[in-house]
């Protein structure tokens, strides 16, 4: 899923390739995808694209005034295209959902990878009251400051990671960079949020804002189509399972729940103890 990062360089991209450029059309092929009527999609035609920028996870495209914003979810994608295809694509065929045309015969496919359709596009006029999730975000995780981060956690009941990935406190962090911010500040993904020592949470927040910054970093100025290989080259331990943490040699290991799983480094960050993993010990019985 594209988090904080890949979303920023995304509108860093498309800031220098879209902007400036007219949208000649708007295809929509998997309906599904569209979250919003009015405006219609199709008043984005003859529009120009005058910004791109990014909220949490959102992308947000404006064209002048008109907002495209487009939630990724966890195998939604941009592909960027110097020469898009002019035949209008078959409806429901395929990963594509919406296709941009811009004026110099360039633009971009939205996807979604997978039947678990999450990927979701909004045309807008104010995305911040209009675009449910963007309403509730809470405050951006590189903007936040050390104290009211540190005010987010203590009031947070729960562990730090459903603290750190709900949208609604801290925004733009999913599944895999808490996974790797938990690791560079070595707490345990099960920790409670407002157990957290002074130290501890001057930990995390250090480590959120070098976790993001340095993948930010390697990211923004890439092409889109390199983004995803790049998160994936340089994590720690999100995905690792069964391979050595970077950081101690220990063996990376897992928590499975229904739909999603977190990785994390005993040694680094639980004491040297495995966390205790519903599924596996139910599988064991
Ligand atoms: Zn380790």
């Amino acid at each position: 899923m594209p988090e904080l990062p890949e979303v920023e360089a995304l509108a860093a991209f498309l800031r220098e390739n879209a902007v400036g450029k007219v949208v000649t059309r708007v295809d929509l092929a998997g309906i599904q995808t569209l979250k919003t009527f009015d405006p219609p999609l199709s008043s984005l035609a003859g529009l120009e694209v005058t910004g791109a920028s990014r909220t949490g996870k959102f992308l947000d495209l404006d064209v002048s005034g008109i907002h495209l914003v487009v939630h990724l979810a966890r195998a939604g994608w941009l592909h960027w295209r110097a020469e898009l295809p002019t035949a209008p694509p078959k409806p429901g065929k395929g990963p594509l959902a919406v296709r941009v045309h811009l004026d110099d015969g360039a633009g971009f496919d939205l996807t979604e990878q997978g039947t678990r359709k999450g990927l979701a596009v909004y045309v807008v006029r104010s995305p911040s009251s209009e675009v449910p999730g963007i309403a509730r975000l809470g405050p951006d995780a590189l903007a936040v400051d050390a104290e009211a981060f540190a005010s987010l956690m203590r009031g947070r009941k729960g562990q730090l990671k459903g603290a750190l990935t709900d949208q609604t406190l801290v925004s733009g962090i999913g599944n895999a960079y808490s996974d790797e911010i938990l690791h560079v500040a070595k707490l345990s993904p099960f920790k409670g949020a407002d157990k957290l020592t002074d130290d501890e949470t001057l930990r995390l927040y250090d480590a959120v804002r070098t976790t993001l910054t340095d993948a930010l970093e390697r990211q923004v100025g890439q092409q889109a189509a390199k983004l995803k290989g790049e998160k994936r080259a340089n994590l720690r331990v999100h995905a690792r399972t069964g391979l050595p943490c970077p950081v101690c040699g220990d063996t990376v290991r897992e928590v499975s729940f229904a739909d999603t799983s977190l990785q994390y480094c005993p040694t680094c960050q639980t004491g040297g103890k495995p966390l205790a993993d519903r599924r596996m010990s139910k599988l064991l019985r």
